[in-house]
């Protein structure tokens, strides 16, 4: 089963690439394993699976203590200031960085332990209320100003797009997201590169590929339902 989804979701993501003339290797599947128990993570990682994405620090933490170590775990959910010390060190990429205040609490914690993160800046393009990320209009504004802080390092932009049906809905806002990357590129800015695209979920990551993913996170499409209840 698990099997199977895996390497349907491999598939589907190299031939996204052949549609776009990308090669394969430019993209990066992040397992997100939120809500799966240990078990399955298990299950994954004797499958091959190398790269997990969590939301939520407490299960990021208690998952990092429990697997194997050369597991590279990404923090992709909204994460609170107070919690940034938690996962300092343990993460090989923040995906959720939308204000200042996080960015500077998140290099406070890096120069306590002598390292370098690396962060991505979540840009809410589709301008959903309910959803975290910054404007695309203000989002070379926080790029600049967290460029300034030599703790973290930002290495792109992700998105949450919404949930549609049809998945071609989404491709404007893929689209608009990577010109956006392109033109924060354009500025030179120190300390700033622009070569993580993070986007695309199991409804719409075949699209997010064509548009220029370089990270898709992929949840159900892999594991199937999630487990609230756990
Ligand atoms: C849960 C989650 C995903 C995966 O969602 P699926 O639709 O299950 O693939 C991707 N990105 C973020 C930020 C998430 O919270």
């Amino acid at each position: 089963m698990l099997q199977e989804s895996l390497e349907t979701v491999r598939k589907n993501i190299d031939n996204a690439c052949q549609r776009a003339g990308r090669d394969p290797k430019e993209v990066t599947l992040i397992a997100v394993s939120k809500t799966q128990p240990m078990e399955v993570l298990q299950e994954a990682y004797d499958l091959g699976v190398r790269v997990f994405g969590e939301n939520k620090v407490q299960e990021l933490t208690s998952k990092i203590e429990s697997l194997p170590s050369d597991i590279e775990w990404h923090m992709i959910g909204h994460l609170q200031r107070n919690k940034v010390k938690y996962i300092a060190g343990k993460v090989a990429l923040i995906h959720s960085v939308d204000t200042f205040r996080l960015a500077e609490e998140i290099n406070i914690q890096a120069k306590k332990r002598g390292i370098i993160i690396p962060i991505l800046i979540e840009v809410n393009v589709a301008e959903e209320s309910s959803k975290f990320g910054i404007h695309v209009e203000d989002t070379l504004e926080l790029v600049r100003q967290t460029s300034g802080l030599d703790g973290v390092s930002i290495k792109g932009l992700m998105t949450i797009a919404p949930y549609v049906v049809d998945s071609e809905e989404n491709r404007p806002i893929f689209h608009k997201i990577k010109e956006l990357s392109i033109d924060i590129q354009r500025q030179n800015i120190h300390n700033v590169s622009m070569d993580i695209l993070s986007m695309g979920m199991t409804g719409d990551y075949e699209v997010a590929v064509e548009e220029g993913a370089t990270m898709v996170r992929v949840g159900t499409g892999i594991f199937g339902e999630r487990h609230y209840n756990n």
